[in-house]
């Protein structure tokens, strides 16, 4: 077995493939398949101008457990990154189980007809992939993904007991449109309009959309507003970080966005349930993608800066400690390094670097994993020169 087959060619998997041929004495050979062949060509024809390094592409319909074991049996990888959507994740482990290759991806899995994703049913194959003597990373993107390894870092590192985290995700780029959305516009707005949800004293505790908001001070970038959403992360750094009493995540929306938004919900266009259309059936969310700006596209035009990380406050050595740990990406930096903006980017340099970990062999085991459940400091490391420097600072305990 040599090389990673890299399935998906979206605006994540466009920098994950970019970085990997960056770090190609690292991964030896690099394929990339997705169901439409044209996207990883161009992906390919980009590598080789500006990297001058060749990869394969393969075309694959990643829904079909037969087509993915026959291309992983050709492609004979190491190591399966899943950079597709998260419709795909149980398809992909499942092809994985059957040719015996790890497994790493960014997102966990969602039925594609209830909006509802969770980790039940890829922590369900934890037997399967040990069974298959393989190893699965969920969620190598950046939140989830660098926000567990901030998490384990922090609880590796830095505190003795970790008692209260807030995951703070401020996007403080503009692409000039109304409205647009950073990534995949169905999987982003359904996130959105969901219900919020945090988890207290072992509880989970359930908001309506958008109800809670704070006006948070996002370091090298100032004040905005920041809503409670829920995000898959919580769920697992709930159960990986012992004495934890109280995890939440906030992301910021401008007002513009959040208008558009509830304008869209109230007249049904969020709709993931098929609609009579002049004799059509059709499912209003995904007209919407057609309508929306291909994320794809922001790059060129979204300038500004993001600012991801955690706050973490707990006990060292007896003495109550807060501690900020974040990045900041500058979107036209990460366009002229890959060709993408900074919601690609930020996914898809931790999408690289977990598969740099099970690579080289730094993170091993059996089984299915969350990024939170292994030695954080080599992750940590990769990130500062892989072009997500972290900072930590100390804040006031009140
Ligand atoms: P895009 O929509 O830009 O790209 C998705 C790609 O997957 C497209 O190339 C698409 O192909 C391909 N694809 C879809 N269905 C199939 C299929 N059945 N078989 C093969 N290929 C398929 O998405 P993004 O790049 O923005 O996002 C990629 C992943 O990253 C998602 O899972 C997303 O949830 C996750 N993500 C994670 C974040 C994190 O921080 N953890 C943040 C942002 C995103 P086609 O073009 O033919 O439709």
């Amino acid at each position: 077995k040599k090389g990673i087959l890299i399935i998906g060619a979206g605006g994540v998997s466009r920098v994950a493939t970019v970085k990997c041929a960056m770090n190609i004495d690292t991964f030896e050979k690099i394929t990339l398949a997705s169901r439409t062949k044209s996207k990883c060509d161009e992906i390919a024809k980009y590598i080789k101008e500006n990297q001058g390094v060749e990869i394969d592409t393969a075309s694959v319909d990643a829904d079909d457990i037969p087509q993915l074991v026959e291309l992983i049996k050709k492609v004979n990888p190491k190591l399966v990154l899943n950079v597709a959507l998260p419709y795909q994740d149980l398809t992909i482990m499942d092809a994985c189980t059957q040719c015996g290759v790890d497994y790493v991806d960014t997102a966990n899995y969602e039925h594609p007809d209830e909006a509802k994703f969770e980790y039940k049913e890829q922590w369900a194959r934890d037997g399967q992939f040990k069974e298959a003597g393989i190893k699965a990373l969920l969620g190598s993107g950046f939140d989830p993904g660098v926000t567990g390894v901030f998490c384990a870092y922090a609880q590796q590192n830095l505190f003795d007991e970790i008692h209260f985290i807030d995951i703070m995700d401020c996007n403080a780029g503009d692409h000039g449109y109304p409205f647009a959305t950073n990534f995949n516009p169905e999987i982003n707005l359904r996130e959105v309009s969901a219900n919020g949800r945090y988890w207290e004293n072992g509880e989970w505790i359930e908001t309506k959309p958008l109800e809670i908001r704070v006006d948070h001070d996002y370091p090298e970038v100032g004040v905005k507003a920041s809503y409670l959403l829920y995000h898959e992360e919580l769920e697992s750094l709930a159960k990986n970080i012992k004495g934890l009493k109280r995890i939440r995540f906030f992301m910021t929306f401008g007002d513009s966005y959040i208008q558009h938004m509830n304008c869209l919900q109230n007249v049904g266009m969020l709709g993931i349930e098929p609609v009579e259309h002049q004799g059509m059936k059709i499912i209003p969310i995904e007209f919407l993608k057609t309508l929306l700006p291909d994320p794809a596209s922001l790059g060129p035009r979204t300038v500004g800066l993001t600012n991801i990380g955690c706050i973490i406050e707990g006990i060292k050595d007896g003495v109550k400690k807060k501690v900020y740990i974040y990045n900041i990406c500058d979107h036209q930096e990460c366009y002229k390094e890959t060709g993408a903006q900074a919601v690609s980017y930020t996914t898809g340099v931790p999408a690289m670097i977990g598969s740099k970990m099970f690579y080289k062999g730094l993170w091993n085991g059996t089984g299915v994993f969350n990024i939170e459940e292994f030695d954080a400091t080599p992750f940590m490391e990769e990130l500062m020169t892989q072009g997500l420097p972290w900072k930590i600072i100390e804040l006031p305990v009140e």
